[in-house]
């Protein structure tokens, strides 16, 4: 006998760093930016109408904004509720060949929930030793490419040269650049979309705009692929995109000079905790992003990652093969990152 058991979808959901109550952490473990939205968004907030009108369908206004902000027309800017909404509609929009899709063995962890969902077929080619991409495992038949610059939760970034012969050599491919950490370090691939019809840039506000809680990402790519995009986002569920998102998006795009200050000051304190963590026996992976993926020579990583987290610093740690010795941790502010240089002192000595 049937069941309906046996019609239902079966997946295992992406597990994001944990979300605690206890307000007294140092989060480190879900790369989160720890200086605020820029005060015109927090000004923003008090407009009387933020929450009483429905939003506008298209989003249209900060559809625009981003546009003329990355300097391409609005119709190759596609918006919605985060990146990973973005990519997950990428992946039903543009990954629907026989073909397997490749993205690399170590990477974002939602890629391949995403191709299961969907019952899109994937390959994973492995990074070499030093967690470098090897572009020629790209050269194969295949039905998309997606893969993080710089990568997660690996920090690194590979040059745009590198980026570009995969794209160059795949016409028959959409290749989608999710550049969630790009504005930390690194060379944007959007240049490039002018040149080659096939490339899709994802981004965020969730990191370097410091707005993860409003949930707002995009994509950028040639006006046919954003017209797919959004056919197949009103096929399925329209207005999604809420107003304070649209109208608080707007906001941070203005305040260039705060989103430059932010950056700065990360990319700084991830120079000054690099360097406060080799003397103890730690290496870290060249960093472009808001974290750092770090080894120790001698104490497994899960250890020192309970260790932390009982003394209430939370970091992140994948029981995954190759990458099992190693910890995420985010770049919080100077006060943060020299609380944990503190611990780790006192637990490695
Ligand atoms: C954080 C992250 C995302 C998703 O961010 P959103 O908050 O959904 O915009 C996407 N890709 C990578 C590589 C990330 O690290």
């Amino acid at each position: 006998m049937t069941t309906w058991r046996e019609n239902i979808r079966r997946v295992e959901p992406y597990v994001p760093g944990e979300q605690t109550k206890d307000t007294d952490v140092i989060k480190l473990n879900t790369n989160e930016n720890p200086y605020g939205p820029s005060k015109r968004v927090k000004e923003f907030v008090d407009n009387p109408d933020m929450l009483r009108l429905y939003p506008e369908l298209g989003a249209s206004k900060l559809v625009n904004a981003l546009a003329e902000y990355h300097g391409v027309k609005p119709t190759q800017v596609f918006v919605g509720v985060g990146s990973d909404d973005v990519l997950a509609m990428s992946f039903l929009t543009f990954f629907n060949s026989d073909k397997p899709i490749l993205f690399p063995d170590i990477t974002y962890s939602f890629y391949d929930v995403w191709a299961e969902l969907f019952k899109i077929p994937y390959e994973r080619p492995a990074l070499d030793e030093n967690f470098r991409l090897v572009k020629e495992d790209y050269y194969k038949e295949n039905g998309g490419i997606v893969f993080p610059n710089p990568n997660a939760p690996t920090g690194i970034f590979e040059p745009l040269a590198q980026v570009e012969d995969i794209i160059k050599n795949n016409p028959a491919s959409v290749v989608i650049v999710d550049e969630a950490y790009i504005d930390f370090g690194g060379e944007t691939a959007l240049p490039l979309i002018a040149q080659y019809d096939n490339l899709v840039v994802v981004r965020t506000f969730s990191k370097s705009r410091s707005m993860a809680g409003l949930r707002i990402g995009y994509a950028i790519g040639n006006e046919e692929l954003i017209k797919a995009l959004n056919d197949v986002k009103y096929s399925y569920n329209s207005y999604t995109m809420n107003r304070p998102s649209i109208l608080l998006g707007i906001e941070s795009i203005k305040d260039e000079e705060y989103f430059r200050s932010n950056i700065d000051k990360i990319v700084n304190t991830r120079k000054r905790f690099v360097e406060a963590i080799k003397p103890l026996g730690f290496t870290c992976l060249p960093s472009s992003a808001n974290f750092v993926f770090a080894t120790h020579n001698s104490i497994p990583a899960k250890e020192i990652f309970e260790a932390a987290k009982k003394a209430k610093i939370y970091v992140r740690y994948f029981d995954m093969p190759r990458i099992n010795n190693y910890l995420r941790i985010s770049i919080g502010t100077d006060e943060e990152m020299d609380t944990v240089v503190k611990f780790l002192k006192t637990y490695i000595k």
